[in-house]
C-alpha cells in the first residue's frame, strides 16, 4: 500500500502501524498498516474508491468493544467513525444519530426528554454502528427495536439507505453486510413518565454492576448463550471458571466474560476459547458460537475445537 499516497489523501487522522491495542476494549491487538478516522462522508468515500482501486483490504470498526484482533496485526485499512461522525439529533421523539456516537451518549440524551425505549442498554459500552451491527441488547431491550432507518455507504462509495425492515435482526445479529459502512440511524422513540424510565434504568444499570466484572478489561460476553443455557453457565460446570492462561483469565465473576490482566495476548484469548468450546461440546454436545468479532486471525485458529 502506498501510505503517503493514501495520507495525502485524508482530512480525517490517519496513524501508521497502529497497534490495535490502543482500539479495543481487550486492550489486546497487533499493528494495522493504518487506522483512519475520516473527517466526514466525502473523506470516507475517497478513502474507500482508494482502497477499491488498489485493492486494499478494509475493515470497518467502531470502538472495539466486541473485538478480538490478532497479535499479526490487520493487514489491511482500519476505519472507525468513533472520534469524527459524532452528530446527534433529537427532535420530539424523532433521533438521528451517526455511527461514531456512543451508545451511552445516545441513552442518556434519549432519557433526558422522557423518551423511553434505549434505557436498559445503560452501559452496554461502544458506539452506534457497532451496537447497529451487533444488535446490541441487555435487559430486554435491543437497538434494533425502535429503529426506522439506516444509512450505509458500500465499499465502492455509494449511499444507500435501508429501512429497519430490510435487515434480519435476532439476538446479537444483524444482517447488515460486512462490506458496507454504517454511516448513520433514524430512531422513534416513545415519551413516557420519567419515573418510569429511571426505574427501567437502575434496574439494567444495578444488574450489569451485579453480574459483570467491570473493573478488567473485556469484551463483554465471548459467546452466545445457546437455546437453553447461558454459555457462562456451561462453561463453569465444566470447571473452567477461573483458568487462566498467561495474563487472560476465564472471569470468576461471569465464566463468559474472558478478562485481560494486563499483557494477555489474543493467543492467550484463543487458547482459552478453544478450550472453553472444547469443554462444553465434550460434556454437553453443545457448540458454542461466539459473539465477539474476530480481525485477522485465520478463522480456524478461532473456532476450531482441540
Ligand atoms: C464490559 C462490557 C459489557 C458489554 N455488555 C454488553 C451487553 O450487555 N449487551 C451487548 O449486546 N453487548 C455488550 N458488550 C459488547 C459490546 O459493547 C457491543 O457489542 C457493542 O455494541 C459494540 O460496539 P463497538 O462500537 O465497540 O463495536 P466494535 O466492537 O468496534 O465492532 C463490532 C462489530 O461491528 C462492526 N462495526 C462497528 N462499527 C461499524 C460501522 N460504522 N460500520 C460497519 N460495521 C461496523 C465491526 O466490524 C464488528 O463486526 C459489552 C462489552 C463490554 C466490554
Amino acid at each position: 500500500m502506498n501510505i503517503n499516497e493514501l495520507r495525502s489523501m485524508v482530512e480525517g487522522s490517519l496513524l501508521e502501524n497502529e497497534p490495535m491495542s490502543k482500539h479495543t476494549s481487550y486492550g489486546i491487538g497487533g499493528p494495522a498498516s493504518a487506522y483512519i478516522t475520516p473527517k466526514d462522508q466525502d473523506d470516507l468515500c475517497r478513502i474507500l474508491k482508494f482502497a477499491v482501486k488498489h485493492n486494499i483490504t478494509v475493515y470497518f470498526i467502531g470502538s472495539g468493544s466486541n473485538l478480538l484482533v490478532s497479535d499479526d496485526g490487520i493487514n489491511g485499512i482500519v476505519i472507525s467513525p468513533a472520534k469524527s461522525l459524532k452528530k446527534l439529533e433529537i427532535e420530539e421523539n424523532s433521533i438521528v444519530a451517526e455511527s461514531g456516537v456512543m451508545l451511552g451518549k445516545l441513552v442518556k440524551e434519549s432519557m433526558k426528554r422522557n423518551l423511553t425505549g434505549l434505557e436498559s442498554l445503560i452501559g452496554v459500552p461502544g458506539t452506534l454502528g457497532g451496537a447497529l451491527v451487533m444488535n446490541a441488547g441487555a435487559f430486554g431491550g435491543e437497538i434494533s427495536n425502535y429503529l426506522i432507518s439506516v444509512d450505509v455507504m458500500t465499499s465502492k462509495g455509494k449511499l444507500k439507505s435501508y429501512k429497519a425492515t430490510d435487515i434480519d435482526f435476532s439476538y446479537r445479529f444483524s444482517s447488515f453486510s460486512t462490506d458496507e459502512f454504517i454511516l448513520l440511524g433514524r430512531f422513534e422513540l416513545k415519551f413516557e413518565d420519567p419515573n418510569i424510565i429511571s426505574e427501567r434504568r437502575k434496574i439494567a444499570s444495578s444488574g450489569r454492576k451485579t453480574n459483570q466484572p467491570l473493573r478488567f478489561r473485556s469484551a463483554g460476553s465471548v459467546f452466545k448463550n445457546p437455546k437453553d443455557h447461558a454459555a457462562g453457565y456451561l462453561i463453569d460446570k465444566v470447571g473452567l471458571k477461573g483458568k487462566r492462561i498467561g495474563d487472560a483469565e476465564i472471569s470468576t465473576h461471569h465464566a463468559n466474560f474472558f478478562i485481560n490482566h494486563g499483557n494477555a495476548s489474543a493467543s492467550d484469548i484463543t487458547e482459552l476459547i478453544r478450550l472453553a468450546r472444547t469443554a462444553v461440546l465434550e460434556k454437553f454436545d453443545i457448540e458454542l458460537e461466539l459473539e465477539i468479532k474476530t480481525i485477522g486471525f485465520e478463522q480456524d485458529k478461532v473456532v476450531a475445537h482441540g
